[in-house]
């Protein structure tokens, strides 16, 4: 147990009240899990949780006072403390109609989501398990505390956090707590966009994402539906054994646990249902999925409109998308061109490499040479940064101005004309110096009037 968290009981102790820590610390720690934070629940009402800290010298911030929330900090590190509650009605799926405070730590452990997230412990007193969460964890299954249908009816955001668990956790979903998970999909409906973004992106994330995405995914279809088609759509040509969707899940799941490489593999090929296109050989049907990464494109900037997306995940995933499938020889030359298609982004070329070797793990066992090749245009990029060669125009020894001092006037024709530049030095035809440049440029301009 962190300090901190060691010394919040002990106040709490201290003012009278009782104490223990809940949620996802004690999960995680009995899983071996690294932890981030810790949850402490109290039988103190709030207003006395926040004097019995006041008067300890540590901050306190009113986060939740409604839900009886206080959350304090010492040292920067701050620790959620609610009172023992218990949650009235739903009536609209999202927020209890009004919250009480509850008597006891087992009361207030019942409104809690899942069993392994039903858990108490102190460090004299030792665990609470009320509903057999730590037999769960050892079976590797999660289950709804209670009636499952009534509580995703009550909250329906618990059906994405249950997705969300299987990924992360590794947990296989409960039947009868699935099949409610189903039945109560539409309820998702009242979810506000952020709230299911912010599970989204921990579902993509997880270390168990393509088991999750293989067993989740006719819920998860309810908030992404452009998965639906992914499923059972086969690919029949020689560098796959998968349908496009268990594909995509492998390639997610071997991408390494960041948003920006994750949901750039999750939406890497949603465009192949929509492109596919057979052709008849003398060794039967082959398929094709000519331009399939423009239409993912397409359909990865509708989810990330309908869904908010921050900003950086709009602007970095379709390029990548958009290039997963071009083909990069192994040579400083091509590494040069794709750095210059990116922007002269390294770190957006080091995470399409992420997903090349990907992609290449996941298609047939003869493609897997492949994976290597992707780790070779790495470090291409590398050895291109060192010797810093030119790959956008910014890196050229001249300029704008130094064309437009040739007589061409302010306009496209000057940002042509630097791309010309820029296309003869990475082809080495002229080296990065001011003079050749210049009297290349000239030549150029010469051919153009
Ligand atoms: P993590 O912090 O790792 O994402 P967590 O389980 O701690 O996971 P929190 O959102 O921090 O999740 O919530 C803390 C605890 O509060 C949970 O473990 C659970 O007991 C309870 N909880 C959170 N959200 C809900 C919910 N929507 N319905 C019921 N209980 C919930
Ligand atoms: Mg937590």
């Amino acid at each position: 147990l962190p300090l901190a968290a060691h010394d919040a009981l002990e106040i709490i102790e201290e003012a009278g009240g009782e104490a223990w820590c809940v949620g996802g610390f004690v999960r995680d720690a009995l899983l071996g899990r690294p932890i981030h934070d810790v949850d402490i629940a109290t039988s103190l009402p709030w207003p006395a949780v926040q004097e019995a800290f006041r008067d300890a010298g540590w901050g306190t911030v009113e986060t939740g006072v409604a839900h009886g929330t206080l959350t304090v900090v010492r040292d920067g590190e701050p620790l959620e403390i609610t009172t023992y509650r218990t949650d009235g009605t739903y009536s609209d799926g999202r927020h209890p109609d009004s919250v009480t405070q509850a008597s006891s730590i087992e009361e207030d452990l019942k409104r809690r989501d899942f069993t392994i997230n039903a858990l108490a412990y102190h460090p004299a007193r030792g665990i609470i398990d009320p509903f057999g969460g730590v037999a769960d964890m050892e079976r590797g299954v999660l289950r709804s505390v209670g009636d499952p249908t009534t509580r995703f009816s009550e909250d329906a955001l618990r059906i994405l956090r249950a997705c969300r668990f299987a990924s992360q956790l590794g947990v296989a979903i409960d039947p009868a707590t699935f099949e409610a998970m189903i039945a109560c999909k539409n309820l998702l409906r009242q979810v506000s966009g952020e709230r299911v973004y912010r599970e989204l992106e921990r579902f993509v994330c997880g270390d168990y994402v393509h088991d999750a995405l293989m067993a989740c995914v006719d819920v998860l279809a309810f908030v992404l539906p452009e998965l639906v088609a992914m499923k059972g759509c086969a690919q029949v040509t020689k560098y796959h054994i998968y349908d496009v969707l268990e594909h995509t899940a492998w390639v997610v799941q071997r991408t390494p646990p960041e948003p920006l490489q994750r949901w750039s593999a999750l939406f890497h090929d949603m465009g192949k249902p929509a492109a596919a296109f057979f052709e008849e050989t003398d060794e039967g049907p082959v398929e094709h999925f000519y331009g399939h990464a423009a239409v993912s494109v397409s359909l990865a900037c509708g989810i990330m409109h309908r869904l908010p997306f921050p900003a950086w995940l709009r602007r970095d995933v379709p390029p990548l998308v958009r290039a997963h499938d071009d083909v990069v020889p192994p040579n400083a030359r091509a590494v040069r061109r794709m750095l210059g298609r990116l922007g002269g982004r390294t770190d957006l070329f080091a995470a399409l490499c992420d997903i090349k070797r990907a992609d290449a793990l996941a298609q047939a066992p003869f493609c897997a040479p492949r994976a290597d090749a992707a780790d070779e245009l790495r470090a291409l990029m590398e050895q291109i940064l060192e010797e810093e060669a030119a790959f956008t125009v910014k890196h050229l020894a001249i300029n704008g101005r130094d064309i437009m001092a040739l007589g061409v006037a302010a306009g496209p024709e000057v940002g042509r004309l630097l791309d010309a530049c820029l296309d003869a030095v990475i082809d080495e035809r002229v080296p990065n110096e001011r003079e050749e440049l210049l009297a290349f440029a000239e030549e150029l301009r010469k051919e153009a009037s």
